[in-house]
């Protein structure tokens, strides 16, 4: 290995010991740019991976409300303000009961680097708290994110840091934190959330583009292949937001989701969801009970297996595990390329263990696709939606999705030329690291050494 990145490593896993899942993306990141490293020696001189690794800012603070019942609760907020070089610190934030700094410093780091591939000047940044929206009133929901705005309003502006959705956080949220930002700052700076209500300055397509950015991806290595989309089975792990959004383009292309799992089992729909009732079931079966994907399977007369994931299903063409964090470790993945199924398409952030990763990469027959590049279509139409509310004008359907068509088509392509640059072959998760970072170190070279 290198040995200025084996020198930051050690001083990042010294340093951050108690925070695994920063450190497992650190070591991914790092590892897969050698090759660009070793390339400029100029960058160990100018510090600039031990400058990478550490926070220009990380935010904690308390967040105190009360309950239906008049219990008071606590809890912790974040913001990690990562790395502003390419422009403002864009990212969204997570609500869920397993939020803590390593955490929000993963997806924070990530976010620097999809941020970059978007090509848009935004910088890269996460935050979040360890309250649950799941099973808690309306309103119980709107006092916490208006306790959350108090403390983070300080922090945040169109110019200088702008939050969104992720897990937990989706449109009400973001309609209540906005509703308190406006009110503590008294000025319409309506870049400062994105994801916000189209009626309210969001930007059409917002809570679709995640998941559609990833079909669109999907697309290109598929005809990288000569292959099409058409008729093409598609398994998935998560029917949030981005799940929908996945099912729904995928039908509209004339694929399918004939998988889904949720946190209780998973569902087996061979005929795919891929009718309006089906996909709009989704969306109430998920407003009703999060934790619960059972229903679907009852209400549409098909198989439901509890307790368990869909990976290693062999009658598939493409996975693509779109839930939550190592989601997929190295057993799965045992699994997944025993079962002969050619695409892993990642797309929740970082859905698969280092080791399974590399595993998976190894496995000749297939290909594997890096979720910084594959879901950054959400945070570009988050950027879109700060354009046209510093524009003061909505762009149509159809213009947004030319948009997100074309960052896709263009993330997948730098990405190729990225790892075919430095000799690493097709190789997707090497090329969009590499291509990020180098975007991100050009800036940061630029802009001197602080
Ligand atoms: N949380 C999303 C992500 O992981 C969206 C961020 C944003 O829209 O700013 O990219």
């Amino acid at each position: 290995m290198n040995k200025y990145i084996e020198r930051v490593l050690a001083d990042t896993r010294a340093k951050n010991a108690n925070e695994p899942e920063f450190l497992q993306t650190v070591e991914e990141v790092l590892l897969s740019v050698e090759p660009l490293i070793e390339a400029h020696p100029e960058y160990e001189e100018a510090a600039l991976l031990e400058r990478m690794v550490e926070p220009e800012r990380a935010i904690s603070f308390r967040v105190t409300w009360e309950d239906d019942n008049h219990q008071w609760h606590v809890n912790r907020g974040y913001r990690v303000q990562y790395n502003a070089a390419l422009g403002p610190y864009k990212g969204g934030l997570r609500f869920a009961s397993n939020v803590n700094l390593s955490i929000i410093k993963f997806l924070g780091f990530e976010q620097i680097f999809k941020d970059a591939l978007t090509c848009l000047p935004i910088g890269g940044c996460k935050g979040g708290s360890d309250f649950s929206p799941i099973g808690r009133s309306d309103r119980e929901v709107m006092r916490f994110c208006q306790a959350f705005m108090t403390e983070l309003a300080r922090h945040i502006g169109g110019d200088i840091d702008s939050p969104a959705g992720d897990v937990g956080v989706g449109g009400r949220e973001i309609g209540y934190l906005y509703g308190q930002y406006r009110r503590i700052k008294g000025v319409s700076d309506m870049g400062a959330l994105t994801g916000k209500d189209v009626k309210t300055g969001g930007s059409i397509l917002r809570p679709e583009a995640t998941g559609y950015g990833a079909v669109y991806y999907l697309v290109e290595a598929l005809k990288h292949d000569g292959e099409s989309i058409e008729g093409k089975r598609i398994a998935i792990s998560g029917y949030g937001n981005v799940g929908w959004g996945i099912m729904k383009k995928a039908a509209d292309l004339g694929a399918k989701v004939t998988y889904f799992a949720g946190p209780d089992g998973y569902i087996h729909d061979p005929d795919g969801v891929n009718t309006e009732e089906k996909l709009n079931y989704i969306l109430e079966m998920r407003a009703k009970d999060p934790m619960h994907c059972q229903p679907y399977a009852e209400k549409f007369g098909c198989e439901f297996v509890p307790g368990t994931k869909c990976w290693g299903v062999k009658d598939v063409d493409i996975l693509m595990p779109a839930a939550t964090q190592n989601d997929v470790n190295m057993e799965w993945a045992e699994k997944i390329a025993a079962s002969g199924v050619k695409y892993y398409i990642e797309v929740a952030n970082m859905p698969t263990t280092n080791d399974a990763l590399a595993f998976l990469k190894e496995q000749k027959h297939m290909v594997v696709a890096p979720s910084k590049a594959v879901n950054a279509c959400g945070v570009s139409v988050s950027q879109m939606e700060m354009a046209q509310n510093a524009a003061r004008i909505y762009w149509s359907a159809e213009e947004v999705d030319a948009k997100m068509q074309a960052t896709m088509k263009n993330i997948y392509a730098a990405s190729v030329e990225a790892a075919e640059r430095y000799g690493l072959g097709y190789d997707l998760v090497a090329g969009a690291n590499i291509a990020g970072f180098q975007k991100v170190a050009d800036a940061m070279m630029a802009q001197g050494i602080f």
